[in-house]
């Protein structure tokens, strides 16, 4: 799989598993690779992880990298175990004959390499110079480790410059960025449990992404890798860098007006439409007075009235069912929208839905007010405020 350049940004994650255990790490790549992994990196961290390797490469769904601390002896290891691919820590292989030794087997096997510098374990000698893991000691760490490799006439490398540290992170990467044109791989290293470790991932790895920087990105969270291959994948569906795979769920926050129970009313939908891996973008609203209008650019959604939910297509209702029939009703048209397209399903409305979903939604302003109002409503409330 090709990281840099044109190609699509890729998601990374890490098995947790031990190596050696082929038939447990298998799964577990499996299980990532299922949930959106582009990429998986195994610790190769004894003679008998590297053999675990040599059986999980060819039956591995996607390509294997090969994590790489202190033994420089077992990245040699690794790419004879057909490894795509090493990740090396500079921080900990510090010698370089070590490094050119890798460099020319890498180079033999055509397979590139990883510098992946890390806040953690920066190498001593960068430490007592810089004081602390500062973006400068990094990128310094990553430069000092690409002459050796480039000494060897090798130059399939990619960089990382992780830091725990959010926006120490962000400078790294901006700086290293600067320095070279390798492609560079993203995260915030050890950002921890949910939901503080997914916040902080997506904040670093957002802002460079949006900034045109990083090619592949892996969150380093504290939980199931499950849970950082499908929050990897949808960070760049949002983004819109990679093309939808599975659902967007979009629903209003609730408030005063709601008409139902937006909270359950999402999460079942959520449940029900996950199962179908259906790649569309679904809106639950809680009134159909703001509901349908704010949510137009949704394949569909579904928006509660008084004891009814309005089901809708781009905006336009096409049909009127009852309340506690909206999560079915909602998955039975998203099922048919995806097979059949939105000018059939459109074509496809209950007639006279729109009319009266109209009819309900003025009702319901009438009886509640119009929340688009309400700014010029505060206006009128402050001048009368004012006036002596
Ligand atoms: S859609 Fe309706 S219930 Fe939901 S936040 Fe907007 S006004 Fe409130």
């Amino acid at each position: 799989m090709a990281v840099g350049g044109e190609a699509p940004i890729t998601v990374q994650s890490m098995t947790t598993t031990k190596t050696h255990d082929v038939d447990a790490t298998l799964a577990q790549v499996y299980g990532l690779h299922g949930a959106g992994a582009d990429i998986v990196r195994i610790t190769c961290n004894s003679v008998e992880a590297a053999e675990g390797l040599a059986e999980i490469v060819p039956r591995s769904p996607v390509p294997i990298i090969a994590d790489i601390h202190f033994q420089y002896r077992l990245a040699l290891a690794a790419l004879e175990a057909g490894v795509a691919g090493l990740r090396l820590n500079p921080g900990n292989i510090r010698k370089p004959e070590h490094i050119r030794a890798v460099a020319r087997a890498a180079r033999d096997h055509a397979v590139p390499i990883r510098v992946g510098v890390n806040a953690g374990s920066l190498d001593k000698d960068l430490l007592d110079k810089y004081g602390s893991p500062v973006p400068e000691a990094l990128v310094e760490s990553a430069l000092q480790e690409i002459r050796l490799l480039e000494d060897e006439g090798f130059d399939q490398i990619k960089i990382s410059v992780k830091h725990s540290n959010v926006p120490r992170m962000v400078a790294s990467y901006r700086l290293l960025s600067e320095k070279v044109d390798y492609p560079l791989h993203l995260g915030v290293t050890e950002a921890g449990p949910l939901p503080g470790g997914l916040i902080k991932s997506v904040a670093g790895i957002a802002s460079l992404l949006l900034d045109g920087i990083g090619d592949t990105i892996r969150f380093s969270l504290t939980t199931d890798p499950v849970e950082e291959a499908k929050s990897g994948r949808k960070l760049l569906e949002y983004l819109g860098l990679r093309e939808r795979k599975g659902l967007d769920l979009i629903a209003c926050p609730s408030c005063g007006r709601a008409e139902v129970d937006v909270y359950r009313v999402a999460q079942d939908a959520q449940e029900a439409l996950e199962n179908e891996k259906l790649p569309i973008q679904v809106a639950v609203m809680g009134c159909v007075v703001n509901g349908p209008g704010e949510a137009r650019e949704a394949d569909i959604g579904i928006a509660a009235g008084r004891g009814r939910g309005h089901l809708f297509i781009k905006g336009q209702v096409v049909r009127v069912v009852p309340e506690d029939e909206m999560v079915d009703a909602l998955l039975d048209e998203a099922r048919k929208l995806v097979a059949e397209g939105v000018e059939a399903r459109l074509a496809a409305a209950e007639a006279g839905a729109d009319e009266e979903a109209k009819k309900e939604a003025a009702l319901l302003r009438d009886l509640q007010g119009d929340a688009n109002e309400s700014a010029e409503r505060r206006a009128a409330v402050a001048e009368v405020a004012k006036a002596e």
